[in-house]
């Protein structure tokens, strides 16, 4: 069973081999890849839907206008993004924010499993539809499963998946954002639990060592 400093040590590989992915057609129009960032041991994972205009260019999740209200509702449960980890279903910003594609969804699915069987979270907040279709591997819709947690197994790991809606709907609709609000006031409850009972069984979490390299600031 590998300890949490080797699974972030091949989280690192990972970000590398992403960096440098050519999988499909949107890495002739990013400017940089969006890998995810955080905590690379946390209980709790994030996954958005793709990078915006500013995470493409910085290279970082969530840095624009919903990453603020999600900063927002993480302090207000008493979680900051150290103590997360946030990704997307996609890894490179489609131009002009449009959906993503099924064949990019496709391309980019197996980083998204593997970030997942690495971190081994205990809980996947799922923020909107794409994410919630992919990892609920149902497709109904945000509206109907939202702030109710789903047992799966994804890849090596069972975890809890919870849906929520996708910060930039709350800041469209005021209505969404206070669902939004209530349903992220689970979060902590739903953490307290623990995780799932494992398929196989895997060790006991440990405390991942202080960073020591320049990915530091990412994971
Ligand atoms: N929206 C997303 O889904 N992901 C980001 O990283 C930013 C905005």
């Amino acid at each position: 069973m590998a300890t949490a400093e080797q699974r972030r040590e091949e989280l690192v590989e990972l970000f590398h081999e992403v960096r440098k992915c050519e999988r499909c057609a949107l890495h002739k129009t990013r400017s940089r890849t969006v890998f995810g960032a955080g905590n690379a041991n946390a209980d709790l994972m994030f996954v958005g839907e793709a990078p915006g205009a500013q995470e493409d260019l910085e290279g970082i999740p969530f840095v624009g206008r919903a990453g603020k209200l999600l900063d927002e509702l993480l302090a207000e449960n008493g979680l900051a993004r150290a103590d997360v980890f946030i990704a997307n279903v996609l890894k490179s910003r489609p131009p002009g924010n449009r959906d993503p594609q099924p064949d990019e969804i496709a391309a980019c699915e197996p980083y998204l499993f593997r970030q997942v069987e690495l971190i081994e979270p205990t809980v996947i907040c799922t923020l909107g539809n794409f994410s919630t279709k992919l990892l609920t591997g149902s497709q109904t819709g945000i509206s109907r499963v939202h702030g109710v947690p789903q047992v799966h197994q994804l890849g090596q790991r069972t975890v809890k998946v919870f849906p929520i809606y996708h910060p930039a709907a709350g800041l469209r609709t005021p209505s969404v954002k206070e669902i939004l609000r209530e349903d992220f006031k689970k979060l902590p409850a739903l953490l307290a639990e623990g995780p799932p009972e494992q398929e196989q069984s895997t060790p006991p979490p440990e405390a991942a060592p202080p960073p020591e390299d320049p990915q530091a600031n990412l994971f």
